[in-house]
């Protein structure tokens, strides 16, 4: 067996071995605190405090939930299995599956991911003839998902005026939708929970009982409804309370947004009478000028629990700055870095590309992509996400719950089948009529558009009947065959991707079953009767039905459900590129919790990091700041930070200052590479390179390249002049953004579109 504390510093030890009461340990980035949570659970269950299944953990992120489970299976001779480690989406989702009788829901119920959930709002405000340019979607949605996240149904929610009102009569409906088609949204996974072990007493015993130990990791981030979620697990106050151990860094709460309270921590403290209040200041992971950057800014935040963080490592690299003329110059210019970082040894891995807003990443995503780079995206276009993919998910998913109205509208006529919007409507106007699902509403209708409908009711059926008896990568390899997807793209002139993504479903699949152990002998699907069998249920009280324990969750839930869960809740995780080894780019949201070796922090100008939106909020230039907390602290060794004069950003070119951060950092920790341009940012003078402070080989050769590229003037186009491209056909240029190499035309080419061009690449000829 192996020494799980060794390694730990003694207050890292005192957090390990924490007698079994309610802990939070509040500590700064990278002093270790996953780690302890980590190693506190194989402790308790080395030395025989717990099983396995006594053990709750919850983790921010599907990956770390992962990473979690292997570090037990190394440190720990047992198996892992019967322990509940996850997201609270996964956690709860688990939880409904088992319980899904005593939630009200169908076994097959389905996952709406936020995209679905945005449609189906669509679709409801439309049945209602509700006008959406007063009620948009994309509000709607926010109303229900905050009112949710806050514990409130409809009927509690208040309504101030008649525009509220409304919106909690369409919060009702679109429940009641939710419920006949048999699908929860995210938010919806966590309210059911919550009320099922609110209202069912002996289900909330027997909870409380099992988990011993629930730990909690990133808690300054959990939500209201998160929260209380906890309390009722670990049965505050009660006799059977299971100890909660909570991990957190109160300078790094930064999904206020979505409802997070850091409010939580304190609350935590005072409701659970915390007694074991354990702060690490040892960091781990950042050389010394990384972390004084890091200290230093966020010393600018009021309102903190009040920490400070030390390093051994000595003071190592300063921290690279770099001032870029434009967005597509500042790309050049990390790419640049990271070669030279590649050179002398860095994996590709461990070089993480950071940025504040999604719409950064398309630019330097382009010029990776030119440059020959391999890269990788976090909770960018997932795999699950692609068109193709959704389409062929909607098939299983009818085939596993034909009432989900997303799903059905998605395929019914794709490929197409003739089946036109008129007989939609004739089905959405029955299904409406009768209160059921379309596909329940298709034998309502009546004629030719009836009999079509009834060809592809027949086809989900056929396929399902067909597949009954296999495993899941095989019933998806005869669902993509089935339902014409695999046929349709082979005729698409660009389908050749498509087809491939398609393809790479069936090798999810079977990754997939290796993973949960749906073991060979396991049923391929199990009927909607099919439970678990006598022998692996008690029965409790009231006539409740509990899963023992240590039941696999392969029991409660077919393959394919548990499949169609996966594909829905791997939201926001990374896109598994397995073994590939490529530089790391996401926003700085996602970097949460994750440490590499070099980290390049983009686009610090004002308005974009700190974001505009803060200026707007109260609290909201602190939240900005907890954000590049821990941008800064995701770096081991190198840290890298960079502006630009112009950016194009949502199809307009922006003119920025560089972000009031910089002024936040301490000096002596800094380098900058490029020179202070005093000059606004069109001059471009001469002048600006004169007091240029460069230093090393490397930073000179990228001044000269950037001199060069200055130099070269392009031929002089001007808005309104007539272009012809080789590929896009003839224009008109309708707007010039940007000077010298950077500039770029907005041209409008008629037939083929508007498209924005870098005027120093493309060929254009004047006509
Ligand atoms: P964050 O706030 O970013 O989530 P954290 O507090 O969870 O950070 P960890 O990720 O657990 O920090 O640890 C940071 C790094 O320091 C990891 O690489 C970890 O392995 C290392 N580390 C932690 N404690 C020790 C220790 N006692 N000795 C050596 N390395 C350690
Ligand atoms: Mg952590």
């Amino acid at each position: 067996m192996q020494n799980l504390l060794h390694n730990l510093n003694p207050e890292q030890l005192a957090a390990v071995t924490l007698p079994p009461q309610s802990a939070l340990i509040l500590a700064g980035a990278g002093s270790g605190k996953t780690r302890v949570l980590t190693t506190r659970i194989a402790w308790l269950i080395q030395t025989g405090q717990v099983s396995p299944a006594g053990i709750m953990a919850v983790t921010f992120t599907n990956k770390a939930a992962k990473e979690m489970l292997t570090r037990l299976s190394v440190m720990l001779p047992v198996s892992t299995r019967g322990m509940w480690i996850g997201t609270f989406h996964g956690l709860c989702n688990r939880f409904l599956r088992t319980h899904y009788r005593d939630a009200a829901l169908p076994q097959t119920f389905q996952i709406l991911d936020s995209q679905d959930q945005l449609s189906m709002i669509k679709r409801l405000l439309k049945a209602n003839n509700v006008d959406d340019e007063k009620y948009p979607a994309k509000n709607l949605m926010y109303f229900i998902n905050n009112a949710k996240d806050q514990g409130l149904r409809a009927n509690r929610v208040e309504a101030h005026d008649p525009i509220e009102r409304k919106m909690v009569e369409l919060y009702e409906l679109y429940d009641n939708q939710c419920q006949r088609e048999g699908v929860v949204d995210f938010a919806e996974l966590l309210l059911r929970a919550y009320e099922l072990l609110q209202r069912n007493g002996p289900l909330r015993e027997h909870y409380q009982a099992r988990f011993k130990h629930i730990l909690v990791d990133e808690f300054q981030d959990t939500n209201d409804l998160q929260y209380n979620l906890l309390k009722l697990l670990a049965g505050q106050g009660q006799q059977v309370a299971g100890a909660l151990f909570a991990v957190g860094d109160d300078d790094q709460s930064i999904y206020a947004f979505r409802g997070a309270n850091v409010g939580n921590m304190s609350a935590f403290e005072r409701e659970f009478r915390v007694e074991n209040l354990i702060k690490l200041e040892q960091n781990y992971r950042s050389h010394g000028h990384i972390l004084d950057s890091a200290n230093h800014l966020i010393a600018n935040n009021s309102k903190r629990l009040g920490k400070n963080l030390r390093t051994d490592a000595g003071h190592g690299e300063p921290v690279r700055i770099y001032e870029a003329s434009s967005d597509l110059e500042e790309a050049q210019w990390i790419i640049e870095e990271a070669k030279t970082l590649m050179a002398e040894g860095s994996l590709r891995r461990e070089i993480a590309i950071l940025y504040r807003s999604n719409a950064q990443s398309r630019v330097i995503e382009h010029a990776l992509f030119a440059a020959g780079l391999p890269y990788t995206v976090y909770g960018g276009q997932r795999y699950f996400q692609r068109a193709e993919v959704k389409h062929a998910i909607a098939y299983l998913q009818l085939m596993d719950n034909p009432h989900n109205d997303s799903a059905f509208l998605r395929v019914v006529n794709f490929p197409t089948r003739g089946i036109g919007m008129r007989s939609i409507e004739a089905l959405q106007a029955a299904a409406e009529q009768h209160g059921i699902s379309l596909y329940a509403a298709v034998p309502y209708v009546a004629g030719k558009s009836g009999s079509s409908l009834n060809s592809f009711v027949k086809l989900v059926e056929g396929a399902r009947f067909e597949t009954q008896q296999l495993a899941l990568p095989e019933m998806v390899r005869v669902v993509l065959e089935a339902s014409g997807l695999l046929q349709h793209y082979q005729n698409e002139k660009e389908g050749a991707d498509r087809i491939e993504n398609l393809e790479q479903m069936v090798n999810a699949a079977t990754q997939f079953v290796q993973e949960e152990g749906f073991g060979q002998g396991a049923p391929a699907y199990l009927g909607p009767k099919t439970y678990a069998s006598a022998g692996e249920m008690l029965v409790e009280g009231d006539g409740v039905e509990i899963i023992d324990a240590d039941t696999p969750l392969n029991i409660v839930m077919s393959p394919l459900s548990a499949f169609l869960s996966h594909a829905s809740l791997e939201a926001g995780d990374a896109q598994a590129q397995a073994g590939q080894d490529a530089l790391q780019l996401m926003t700085v949201h996602s970097a949460k919790g994750l440490e590499f070796d070099a980290v390049f922090i983009t686009g610090l100008e004002e308005g974009l990091f700190p974001h505009e939106s803060s200026s707007r909020e109260m609290d909201g230039v602190d939240e900005e700041r907890r954000l590049m907390y821990v941008a800064i602290t995701r770096a081991r060794k190198r840290l890298y930070m960079s502006f630009t004069q112009t950016r194009m950003l949502h199809g307009q070119t922006r003119y920025n200052m560089k972000s009031r951060f910089f002024d936040e950092l301490p000096e002596e920790a800094l380098k900058w590479l490029s020179p202070r341009v005093q000059s606004h940012w069109f001059g471009n003078k001469k002048s600006a390179w004169d007091d240029a402070k460069f230093t090393g080989g490397s930073d000179n050769k990228i001044a000269q390249q950037i001199a060069q590229k200055a130099a070269s003037n392009g031929p002089g186009w001007r808005i309104g002049e007539s272009v012809a491209h080789a590929k896009f056909g003839e224009g008109v240029i309708v707007n010039i953004e940007g000077g010298g190499s950077n500039a770029r035309a907005q041209i409008n080419f008629g037939k083929a579109g508007m498209k924005v061009l870098d005027l120093s690449v493309a060929k254009l000829e004047r006509v």
